[in-house]
């Protein structure tokens, strides 16, 4: 069997013909495979959902329980059959419950990675390898300008500026699913114990996570109405990068704004968006890991799509690894 027979783009998304199912669809369709519960790779309205347990929960905590008409939950590593093809989940270690999907059928074996990242991550079932024929990579961060720092060094410098402006609010900005959550663990790992301050909109998924096992601390409301606003003064509070633009941050005392994303190593990022502590933590692969990775699968051709395609493409040539952009629309990752 011929690779683009087995999946090819489709204006839905990317397209199995023999097994007549889509994997991430950004529009509604009868039978979707999900990597994971960022929104624009889970969508609600599908006739049938197949993802982690954990996708399909946090589906269900963001849209509602009935966002798709029939679910079925598929175990890292355990092989299911669609139509005839067997597909199976892998962890990806973007978020929890992220998963790469291995399909394979008449002798070919194609693996579509969704986001991924190789580096430990306390919060997310570790990367696996899986070898294939054909290796579907994102390319987020797919140029060598990108090389993420350790994120420990990163909590080390947010903890630094705590004690050095103990007047002052830290307020980090973190996407609600996945970065949030990691970023409390990462503060709890390197020892802080008091409690965090967190949105509104970051309460359901944290309690989620922590009701998977993944222990994140104290967790209090960041809400000026339950003390004073001194009460904020000292502290670290963390929500969704859109509250930052809200009253909510004015609240408190002489905040100082942090980021934790992998575009900060873009300083006029940083600059632009008023950052004043850019840390760069990063759910996706920097440039070392995308291209690592590729050479881990053994695959002979790499089909590259979310974001910097063509850098990515060009280094596969280089290596002599056939290599081609896939040109799907609708991925604007929300956890970055
Ligand atoms: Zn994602």
């Amino acid at each position: 069997m011929r690779a683009k027979d087995l999946l090819c783009p489709h204006p839905e998304g990317l397209y199995c013909p023999p097994g007549d199912f889509f994997i991430d669809p950004v529009q509604p369709v009868a039978r979707a495979l999900v990597t994971h519960g960022h929104s624009d790779h889970a969508r609600s309205g599908h006739g049938a959902v197949m993802a982690t347990r954990e996708t399909l929960d946090i589906m269900g905590l963001r849209y509602g329980e009935d966002f798709a008409g029939t679910t079925q939950p598929a175990a890292f590593g355990e092989t299911l059959h669609v139509n005839g093809v067997a597909v199976t989940f892998h962890p990806a270690g973007h978020v929890l419950g992220s998963a790469q999907i291995a399909v394979e059928h008449g002798g070919m074996r194609i693996v579509a990675s969704g986001d991924y990242k190789r580096i430990p991550d306390a919060t997310s079932e570790p990367f696996e390898v899986v070898s294939c024929d054909v290796f579907i990579t994102e390319a987020t961060f797919g140029l060598p300008v990108f090389r993420h720092p350790p994120a420990e060094e990163e909590i080390a410098r947010l903890l630094k500026s705590v004690a050095q402006f103990p007047e002052r609010t830290h307020l980090v900005g973190a996407y609600a699913l996945g970065k949030a959550q990691r970023v409390m663990r990462l503060l709890r790992d390197a020892g802080y114990d008091r409690p965090i301050y967190i949105h509104g909109a970051l309460t359901t998924i944290s309690d989620y996570y922590q009701s998977r096992g993944i222990d994140l601390g104290r967790l209090e409301p960041a809400t000026v109405e339950t003390g004073s606003k001194g009460d904020f003064a000292d502290a670290v509070v963390i929500g969704p990068p859109s509250a930052f633009q809200d009253r909510w941050a004015r609240r408190f005392p002489d905040p100082l704004s942090c980021f934790a994303s992998g575009w900060m190593r873009i300083r006029q990022r940083a600059k632009q968006g008023g950052v004043e502590l850019p840390l760069i933590i990063s759910d996706h692969s920097d440039w070392d890991e995308l291209t690592d990775t590729i050479h881990d699968t053994g695959a002979s051709e790499i089909w590259v799509t979310h974001g910097r395609e063509e850098a990515l493409v060009r280094w596969c040539e280089l290596q002599g690894i056939a290599a081609r952009p896939l040109n799907l629309v609708g991925y604007e990752d929300e956890g970055d």
